[in-house]
């Protein structure tokens, strides 16, 4: 019985792990059903894909198709606006060109050359120009500033050169001053200069027009320009107007300075004629010049410089080497000719060798150095050409000249 009723339960314990097993293949049959139910739906969502691949496939080359007509209209728009771009820019040239012969043509017609001067386009036409155009007004009207100030630098070195001049003939400082005026160098304006483009702004960038600070920069750099050549000129005018006064001053002083005076005064006489026959020392010969009377003051006949100062004179009746003539001055004047001022009782410096002097400047008092006579004052004239002594001359001044043919008693 015991053998039994191990085995039942033997088969008891057997039957409740059959019933487990069951259970659990029960499960896994539930599961698996469920897998294959899922596999079901994927199957369908793959066909769906499928189909859908296969459509695009079918849509992808229409498209391509499509793309492929589109960029061949493209490459034919591309093509016309280029084709047009250049049809413009030859238009351009051809325009550029014809307007460049009526302007030669103009100026042909006009007589008016290029250095003539440079007008600056109206208003209008500077806000239609672009930035190179624009740039080229600028250089051009810049470079009829720079003429007219190089011309200021001539002016003025001519005004200083005649300010020379007019004091060499003894104007002074304040006369100069007050024809002169104010007019060396600007003349006391200001030139304008403008501040650079800068960089543009959002609202230079949004509006497309990226170079319309250059634009406004370089137009109003030209209108400075226009403006600083204005005043240049306004100046220009009266630096003529100064350099004319000035010369027809030196004209009136020169010619004043250069016509022969009697450097004795007006009153003075002569007292013995040029070329009278004289004996000295038991020899003749003829008077080398005129003697004079008048005021005691010697001025020279006319302006110029003096060229020798002689100082030793007859002293106590003693004769030198100058025997004959005692103290003298000798005076070359522009027109080169020399005149000599003898028998002085004194004379300027020689420290006046080399200095210029005027009709109104003392060259001594008239006396009797270098011979026993009256006192009176005797003057020689020369060419002051050096060359063959015809008549006999005094070395190196050149021929004689009878004082009278230039100088009236
Ligand atoms: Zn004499």
């Amino acid at each position: 019985m015991a053998t039994y009723h191990v085995k039942y339960n033997e088969l008891q314990s057997q039957a409740v792990s059959l019933q487990n097993m069951g259970k659990t293949l029960a499960s896994l049959e539930s599961r698996l059903n469920t897998i294959a139910k899922g596999m079901d739906g994927r199957d369908t969502s793959m066909a769906a894909l499928k189909t859908q691949v296969m459509q695009c496939g079918k849509t992808v080359p229409a498209l391509a198709n499509k793309v492929s007509t589109s960029g061949t209209t493209l490459t034919g728009i591309v093509s016309t606006y280029k084709n047009a771009e250049e049809e413009k820019a030859r238009a351009l040239a051809a325009l550029k060109a014809m307007l460049a012969r009526i302007g030669v043509v103009g100026g042909i017609l006009s007589g008016v050359n290029n250095d003539a001067g440079y007008k600056v386009p109206s208003d209008e036409k500077l806000n239609k120009m672009n930035v190179d155009e624009l740039e080229n007004v600028r250089r051009r009207i810049s470079d009829e500033r720079m003429k007219l100030l190089n011309e200021f630098f001539e002016f003025d070195e001519k005004i200083n050169r005649l300010k020379e001049d007019l004091k060499k003939y003894g104007m002074s400082d304040e006369e100069i001053a007050a024809i002169v005026g104010g007019v060396l160098g600007l003349g006391g304006i200001a030139l304008t200069s403008t501040p650079g483009p800068g960089t543009p702004n959002l609202l230079d960038l949004l509006s497309g027009d990226v170079n319309r600070k250059t634009k406004d920069y370089l137009k109003a750099d030209i209108k400075n320009t226009e403006n600083d050549i204005n005043k240049l000129e306004e100046i220009k005018n009266k630096k003529e107007d100064v350099i004319a006064s000035m010369s027809s001053k030196l004209t009136e002083i020169t010619n004043y300075q250069n016509t022969p005076q009697n450097p004795l005064g007006e009153n003075a006489r002569i007292t013995s004629v040029y070329e009278s026959l004289r004996i000295r020392d038991g020899k003749q010969y003829l008077h080398a010049g005129v003697d004079i009377v008048g005021s005691n003051e010697i001025k020279p006949i006319k302006c110029g410089t003096v060229l020798y100062v002689h100082t030793d004179g007859k002293e106590g009746g003693n004769y030198t080497a100058n025997s004959g003539y005692g103290r003298e001055v000798v005076v070359q004047h522009e027109d080169g000719s020399i005149s000599i001022y003898s028998h002085c009782d004194s004379t300027i410096s020689k420290d006046m060798t080399g200095e210029f002097i005027l009709k109104d400047n003392t060259l001594g008092i008239v006396g009797s150095t270098g011979g026993d006579y009256p006192a009176h004052l005797h003057l020689e004239i020369y060419n002051g050409i050096p060359g063959p002594p015809d008549p006999p001359n005094r070395s190196t001044y050149g021929t004689r000249i009878n004082p009278t043919t230039m100088v009236d008693f």
